[in-house]
């Protein structure tokens, strides 16, 4: 082969490469369509201006996982905005689309009871499948109304294990366990590989200290976190706070501190408290950790995957 021959056949190979990646890359994605910790915003009996002023309500934490391959969505939790969050990716979304499998993080209010709109009063849905930690899955099986969910066949458990990974679609889906209040279930954050990028999904956390893993060495192993920043400092909520621990923004940009910005950019704030300051968008410490590479997770926020 000439050398001229040999150097157009060479271009051709890094231009299928190049579109091929495009294509993966194009694959799968997700859609933030909450950010809030459980009671969302309004929250109700907050008569304070982060509640009493809002025009429009903000939607509890939640994302959408997109496979475009399959033409399918997963939820990452169910929360009681389900209906508007559903409504949401329909506008973002070809109607061609089915709603694939929910994964549930835990049995508190806001990551949970959006099941209940699955049921004959509601939706009438036909065997989802929802995706569970072992415990969880007791609580949902032996009280109501979540036992008729089951009964009637409008949801199918699903049990996973910790670390071990789901295989659905264009998506490996795994679950790793989180100290949390556990009432009345475990609490699992879960681990996202796409076509061609990955995710940490943490809504709900006590401290990162107690976790039996390094939260820097866990967001260096993706490439988004969305995790915990139910509070930004102590003092937010006029209750003790150590009843509902989570890690303070202010403690875990500490924690982070060291950190390359390229990985610190990985990092997205969610779950947000109607509390936290950094709801909104010109509070300078939002601005200055925005400067530093951390992100705000928005609704509405698309990202490949
Ligand atoms: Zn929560
Ligand atoms: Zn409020
Ligand atoms: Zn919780």
């Amino acid at each position: 082969m000439s050398s001229v021959a040999a150097a157009k056949e060479c271009c051709m190979v890094a231009l299928l490469v190049s579109a091929s990646l495009l294509l993966h890359a194009q694959k799968t994605s997700m859609l933030v369509v909450g950010i809030m910790q459980d009671g969302g915003r309004p929250q109700l009996g907050c008569l304070k201006p982060c509640c009493k002023d809002i025009k429009q309500r903000e939607f509890v934490s939640s994302i959408a996982l997109i496979d475009s391959a399959n033409q399918v969505f997963h939820l990452l939790d169910a929360t009681p905005d389900i209906a508007s969050q559903f409504q949401w990716i329909y506008q973002s979304l070809p109607a061609t689309y089915k709603m694939g499998s929910i994964f549930l993080t835990h049995g508190h209010i806001g990551h949970y009871t959006g099941l209940q709109f699955l049921g004959r009063e509601s939706m009438n849905a036909s065997n989802v499948p929802v995706y569970v930690m072992p415990r969880m899955g007791r609580f949902l099986n032996e009280n109501g109304p979540w036992s008729q969910l089951i009964r009637l066949k409008n949801i199918q458990l699903q049990t996973l294990t910790q670390e071990q990974a789901v295989q659905l679609g264009s998506f490996q889906i795994t679950p790793l366990l989180v100290p949390h209040r556990d009432e009345f279930s475990e609490t699992v954050g879960f681990r996202i590989k796409g076509a061609g990028k990955s995710l940490l999904f943490i809504p709900d956390i006590d401290k990162w200290e107690k976790w039996d893993r390094l939260l820097a060495t866990e967001i260096e192993k993706v490439d988004y976190a969305f995790i915990d920043g139910t509070f930004f400092a102590g003092g937010e909520v006029n209750r003790p706070m150590r009843e509902i621990p989570h890690p303070f923004i202010s403690e875990t940009v500490t924690l982070l501190s060291a950190l390359p910005r390229t990985i610190r950019e990985r990092v997205y704030f969610t779950h947000f408290n109607h509390t936290n300051p950094l709801l909104q968008r010109k509070h300078p410490d939002r601005i200055r950790l925005e400067k530093e590479g951390y992100h705000f997770a928005t609704t509405g926020t698309k990202l490949p995957l």
